[in-house]
């Protein structure tokens, strides 16, 4: 099959995001394809600057992924672990060994003064990632989460609490003031499409438009910009997605999403199961695309990708 040489930019998270970057780097040529990936889980445990959303981006691309987590790597031992908890105790941030290699090379690069960027293209290359994997921006940015007792880090709320307590609301500390980088700029104004994959619209996909550059670059373009549904019956395939829409009162249904992103969209896409919000989703000025939605396998990875693709007039 000949590879799409249009430039198709996909934004992602973790676990959706990684899905659908997957399809997308089946059918798109890798030199002509971009991911750019949502830092704001980023965080610093026991030395290691750790990249949860981009690991799984990564990992994911490479095929080295442990479906069943949805984080870190396949065939993964915990000796670190369990040699650490002589030390100090169970910790609450599972760090596997094979996984470990990421965060030791990426820290150590960081701290030898490699950009981010360098950093995470080097990693991509030696795992066999073709395509352009980015962060979001350079510069630090953290999701801060507001619950009923106060202010939580994102790995402490997700992680530490598993996402039990009451959110009141969410905070990008830092996008205010950071950049997209050159790349991540170029690549958006370059793009024949942009994705927006099935990630939470909240935890992933605001942080990435809370850059201020970033938004504005995002309105400039002319490409068509498609969403997909991470919520199917109003419910999410996994993590807290809808869970924090409800609490924060938020229409917990695709065509709540299709509406909390309207302004940067054009097109959205639902699955059948939703088929009934189509028609709201359009009076919301999005075009629509009703189909399968549920990535199982790598099959219906790459169906999906080609689907929207081919909704996008991409081809
Ligand atoms: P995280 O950073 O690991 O939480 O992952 P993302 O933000 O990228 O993705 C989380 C969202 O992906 C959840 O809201 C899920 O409902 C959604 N999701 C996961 N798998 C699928 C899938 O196969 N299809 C669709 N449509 N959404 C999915
Ligand atoms: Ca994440």
């Amino acid at each position: 099959m000949t590879k799409i040489t249009q430039n198709v930019v996909a934004l992602a998270g973790g676990v959706g995001g990684s899905k659908l970057a997957y399809g997308l780097a089946q059918i798109v040529a890798p030199e002509h394809l971009t991911i750019i990936v949502n830092t704001g889980d980023d965080f610093e445990h026991l030395g290691l600057y750790i990249a949860p959303d981009l690991d799984t981006v990564m990992y994911t691309l490479a095929g080295v992924n442990n479906p069943a987590t949805g984080w870190g790597v396949k065939d993964e031992s915990w000796n670190m672990m369990a040699a650490m908890a002589r030390y100090i105790g169970p910790t609450w941030f599972q760090l596997g060994d094979r996984d470990l290699a990421t965060h030791l090379l990426r820290t150590t690069w960081l701290h030898d003064n490699y950009s981010y960027n360098q950093v995470t293209k080097e990693l991509c290359r030696r795992l066999g990632v073709r395509c352009t994997v980015l962060p979001m921006t350079e510069q630090p940015v953290r999701t801060m989460v507001q619950t009923e007792s106060g202010e939580l880090a994102f790995q402490e709320y997700f992680v530490k609490l598993k996402c039990e307590p009451v959110v009141t609301g969410l905070r990008y500390a830092g996008a205010e003031g950071a950049q997209p980088s050159r790349e991540v700029v170029s690549a958006v104004r370059q793009s024949d499409v942009i994705v927006f994959c099935p990630s939470n619209p909240l935890l992933s996909l605001d942080p990435i438009l809370a850059l201020p550059t970033m938004r504005r670059v995002l309105a400039a373009s002319r490409s068509p910009k498609i969403a997909v549904s991470p919520l199917i019956k109003g419910q999410a395939l996994k993590g807290p997605a809808a869970k924090l829409m409800k609490e924060l009162n938020m229409d917990v249904s695709a065509t709540g999403v299709a509406h909390y992103l309207r302004e940067v969209l054009t097109g959205f896409v639902i699955d059948h199961a939703d088929q009934a919000e189509e028609e709201a989703i359009t009076n919301l000025g999005l075009r629509t695309l009703v189909t399968g939605t549920v990535m199982t396998n790598n099959e219906t990875k790459v169906q999906l990708a080609q689907e929207i693709l081919a909704f996008a007039g991409i081809s």
